[in-house]
């Protein structure tokens, strides 16, 4: 028990220092910029940000959110993001105890909420999230082996033909791009947690999301719709409940 509680304050603790990073990257990463110089500063008055006015949570709170030297506001979104992926975090380690799987869900999710983020602000996914996760979701998926790495494989190659065929039909069909590259390189990185099943309803769950959530917002404006959000918000399910539903419609297919 005292173990257990142990566990999940430091899957706190890092999922708070995780979302430290993750907001430079949700900053930087859609202008280019390195992740790591040069160091971060106030955007008003320039004043370099000393290492405890970043402490995460804290600081803000601390500082009542604003800038020590000129008390120019500093973002709520800091803060919320922090406590988000703290959450996130210690979620995933009580959900599914000291294992692979938790750390597996903790840094997918991570890597949904910066792609959700971008994608609802800017309209774009940069690759660090899709093929740096990539990356980390074939190296995960190693812990379960050859058969964990040739899942991850397939998934990844599913999500990626799969999103590359829809882009292309819209594109004949529309005669306009519906769709970005970023959502096809998301999709490999979703395949390589998921599976090639989990990309099958990532994608059908996030084009209900979409149509029941965006279209009724955006109706009558021409709007371009930040599909990556839906797609992210799907997958994140998918990592959690998509097994039980594979499982069910098995047997819903034998029972039939
Ligand atoms: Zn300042």
């Amino acid at each position: 028990m005292a173990s257990e509680t142990a566990v999940l304050a430091i899957a706190g603790l890092v999922g708070l220092v995780v979302g430290s990073f993750l907001n430079v990257c949700i900053v930087r990463l859609p202008n280019n910029e390195s992740l790591v110089r040069p160091r971060s500063k106030c955007p008003k008055c320039g004043a370099p940000i000393a290492w405890y006015d970043n402490v995460p949570l804290l600081s803000w709170l601390l500082l009542l959110g604003k800038c020590r030297h000129c008390k120019a506001r500093i973002s709520v979104q800091y803060p919320l993001i922090e406590g988000a992926v703290g959450v996130l975090w210690v979620a995933a380690f009580a959900y599914y105890g000291l294992t692979w799987a938790a750390l597996t869900g903790a840094t997918f999710s991570t890597l949904l909420l910066g792609i959700a983020m971008t994608d609802a602000r800017h309209y774009l996914i940069p690759d660090e999230y899709t093929l740096g996760g990539l990356a980390i979701g074939l190296l995960l998926s190693l812990q379960r082996g050859f058969s964990g790495l040739l899942d991850a494989g397939v998934g990844a190659a599913v999500g990626f033909l799969l999103l590359y065929a829809v882009a292309w039909a819209g594109e004949k069909v529309f005669g306009q791009e519906a769709m970005g590259g970023g959502d096809i390189k998301m999709m490999a990185m979703v395949g390589s947690f998921v599976g090639w099943k989990g990309v099958l309803l990532t994608v059908f769950g996030g084009a209900a999301l979409g149509t029941l959530i965006f279209i009724p917002l955006s109706f009558g404006k021409k709007r371009l719709v930040p599909f990556g959000v839906f797609l992210a918000l799907a997958a994140g399910a998918v990592f959690v409940v998509g097994g039980a539903i594979v499982q069910w419609y098995m047997n819903f297919l034998r029972a039939a």
